[in-house]
This record gives C-alpha cells, structure tokens and sequence, in this order.
C-alpha cells in the first residue's frame, strides 16, 4: 500500500476486466481437457427487470464464450412459487447442471428465501443457501458468494496487505456486505460494517485503510471520505444519466487513494468470473 503519494499522482486502477479474463482463460483451459462433458451453468429469471436481463446476458454470454454449457430459464413477472420451485427442482436432478443462480430481484410476491432454500447447496454457485452462508461463517464453505470473493481476489492480485488494517465496508447486505466482512476478517483485517443508521459515516470512512462501498448510491464516497493512500473498492453499479457509475466519486477520490477499481471494470466482472470459477469446480466435485 502506498502512504505517501505525490499531489498529481493517480491512484494505481485495480483492474477487474484484466484479472476476470484471465480467470475465464484458465478455466478454459481446463474445460478443453475434459472429455465428451461441460460444466453446466443454469440461470433462472423472473420478470422484466432491464438490469437483471443484462446481468442474465451477460453472465450466458460469458459461460458460453469460456466453454461452459449454459441454460437460462426466463419466466414471466406473474410467475408463482410454485412454477419456480418446480424448475429449480428439474435443475437440481439434472446431470447436466452444475451451478444454479437464481437472479435477484425477483417479484414482490415472491418469498426470496424459499426459493434461495430450494437450490441444492451442491449446486448453490451463488453462495447464498443458508448451508453455504452458514458453513462460510464457519470457515468451510462449499462455495463463497461471488462479488466478495471477487473483491478478494482483486486484493489478492495486488498484493494488498489485510492483516492488520483497518477495513470499512459501506453496506450490509447478505450477497456482499456481510460475506465480505467476514472473508476479510478471516484474514485478520479489522472490520467495521456501515449501514444507513450508522452515525458520522463520513468518520468512519475517513478511518479505513480499505474502503469498501456497497451501498447502491451514485457517486455517494466524496473524497472528503477517504483517508491519504486508502484502497477504495467500488461495489455499487449505478445507472447516472444514462451512464453506469459506482458509489464512489472516482474522478476525486482516485486523487487521493492509492489503489481503486473503476466501474464499470472493476468488482462487476470479478463477479462473473467467480461465478464460472464456482461451476467449475461444482463440476469437479460432481466427478470425484
Ligand atoms: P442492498 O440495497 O441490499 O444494500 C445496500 C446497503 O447499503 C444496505 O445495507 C443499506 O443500509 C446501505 N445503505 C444505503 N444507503 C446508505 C447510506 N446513505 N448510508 C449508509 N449505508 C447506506 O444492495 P446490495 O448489497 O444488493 O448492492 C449494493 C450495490 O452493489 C448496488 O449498487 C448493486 O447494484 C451493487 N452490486 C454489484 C455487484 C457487482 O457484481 N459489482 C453485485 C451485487 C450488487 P440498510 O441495511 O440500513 O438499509
């Protein structure tokens, strides 16, 4: 981590896009090797939710492109439980399936977690089965969810310390604020989690040595947050006049950060490439 940093100096970009690709090539390279069978991806969607559909292309797009047999299972907005529930459950049989994701949101009428609750935690590439969360919090998960084992990664790649440092994740959420704080804590940074009633949160900012932002709010991370030198990874993906933006205000806080990932191309592609990376090896363990 740099301390010091010259006034005109740029924070160094922690590129998500680089290391997602090369990931994806590895993983590509082992799929070749296999024979006559393909890790098997299984998205399913419910309604219309632009975001969600150009989250479910993307991530079909990406899997087929990296060798893996992919399906998406699109189901109108008046889908009931119960027709869900049973495609999950087709899914969870299917010998050609190795990851299911279930794309969030789904509709209002919906119980989220009973329909999270249905997918075999053998095939839970999410990470968000209670068994999965559960045996994360314990240190020994099937699979870790996506985007925080990404920001991991993307650490890991740049050789940002963690022990010992002071880690503020703006968020709590259970796809990441909360698996985050707890991959982070297990190596040994000392970690503050920040919602929406968290006083002086600007304070409590200004303390990070990493600062973690997931909260959904355009370019809410002024520079007046971030401590000289700071890591600050951007989590939040934005639509701002038609632009996608993160939480952070990149263009003053790379000023003062040493190290920053960008969105779009930071932590959003981290995702799918940990995403594909938990379905190959869902795969592995289906052969052993
Ligand atoms: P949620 O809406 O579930 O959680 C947002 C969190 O931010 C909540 O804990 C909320 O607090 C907190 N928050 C909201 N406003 C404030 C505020 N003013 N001050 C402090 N805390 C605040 O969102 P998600 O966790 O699902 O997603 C967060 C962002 O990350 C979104 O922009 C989403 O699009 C993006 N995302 C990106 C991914 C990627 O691949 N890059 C993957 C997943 C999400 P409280 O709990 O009190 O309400």
């Amino acid at each position: 981590m740099k301390d010091e940093k010259a006034k005109d100096e740029k924070a160094t970009l922690l590129d998500g896009k680089k290391l997602s690709q090369k990931i994806c090539a590895t993983l590509k390279s082992k799929i070749e090797k296999l024979k006559n069978k393909k890790p098997g991806l299984a998205v399913v969607l419910v309604g219309d939710n632009p975001a969600s559909q150009i989250y479910v292309a993307k991530k079909e797009k990406t899997a087929r492109e990296f060798g893996f047999y992919s399906e998406v299972h699109r189901l109108p907005a008046s889908a009931q439980e119960k027709e869900i529930l049973s495609i999950i459950q087709h899914l969870n049989d299917s010998s050609k399936i190795h990851g299911i994701l279930v794309q969030l949101p789904l509709p209002a009428h919906i119980q989220t977690q009973i329909i999270l609750n249905a997918v075999s935690p053998l095939k839970d590439v999410d990470g968000f089965h209670p068994l999965n969360l559960g045996r994360l919090f314990m240190g020994d998960p099937l699979f870790t969810p996506c985007t925080p084992q990404g920001v991991m990664e993307l650490l890991k790649e740049y050789h940002i310390e963690l022990s010992g440092k002071s880690a503020v994740i703006v968020g709590r959420s259970l796809i990441v604020g909360k698996p985050l704080a707890h991959l982070l804590l297990s190596q040994n940074a000392t970690v503050t989690i920040c919602h929406s009633k968290t006083k002086n949160l600007e304070e409590v900012c200004q303390k990070a040595d990493i600062l973690i932002s997931a909260m959904g709010k355009p370019h809410f991370i002024k520079n007046s947050f971030v401590k000289e030198g700071a890591v600050v990874v951007d989590v939040g993906i934005n639509r701002l006049n038609k632009k996608i933006v993160g939480d952070v205000d990149f263009e003053s806080v790379q000023k003062k950060a040493s190290f920053i990932t960008p969105v779009p191309g930071g932590v959003g592609p981290m995702t799918i490439a940990i995403l594909l990376q938990n379905t190959l090896k869902s795969f592995e363990r289906s052969m052993s």
